[in-house]
């Protein structure tokens, strides 16, 4: 997944991935690796790192979740939530399937209030082979109430 940073973004130092490897199940690689959002990447040594970490593909290389960027106080895999901005007006939101349940929680309110103050305007949720966009533009309560 191409993601972008938006201008008052900086990765902070203090939020190093360590355990996390949560991005490698969520988010969909292409390319040679092929692996599908919501399972785990077949290079993933789980809660660990990537085996192949210096050849690892572009997408993988240029991708840091929201939470890097100060988004949100709970690591992703813990939250079961990872968020990437695609673009200036778009962000993805993957769930762990199963785990629709992690986006009624205040924090995740407090995130999409956030993304909404950084102008991004369309959300879209991906959980394994489901997605749905909504209009960030909408009440946040929409999107918080979806089954997905
Ligand atoms: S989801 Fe975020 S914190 Fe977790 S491994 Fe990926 S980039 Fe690091
Ligand atoms: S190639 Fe490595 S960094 Fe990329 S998704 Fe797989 S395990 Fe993660």
């Amino acid at each position: 997944m191409k993601n972008v940073t938006l201008s008052d973004q900086r990765v902070r130092e203090d939020r190093p991935c360590g355990s996390c490897t949560m991005c490698c199940k969520l988010i969909g690689i292409g390319e040679p690796i092929n692996s599908p959002a919501g399972s785990w990447c077949k290079e993933c040594e789980i809660g660990s790192g990537c085996k192949i970490y210096e050849a690892r593909p572009e997408e993988c290389r240029t991708f840091y979740c929201s939470w890097k960027f100060g988004l949100g106080t709970t690591r992703p895999d813990k939250s079961k939530v990872v968020i990437g901005v695609v673009s200036l007006k778009h962000a993805m939101i993957f769930l762990d399937v199963g785990r629709s349940d992690a986006l009624r929680k205040t924090e995740f309110k407090t995130i999409l209030e956030a993304l909404r103050r950084k102008r991004i305007e369309k959300i879209t949720v991906v959980c394994g082979s489901k997605r749905e966009n909504f209009n960030l533009k909408k009440p946040i309560e929409d999107l918080m109430r979806s089954a997905i």
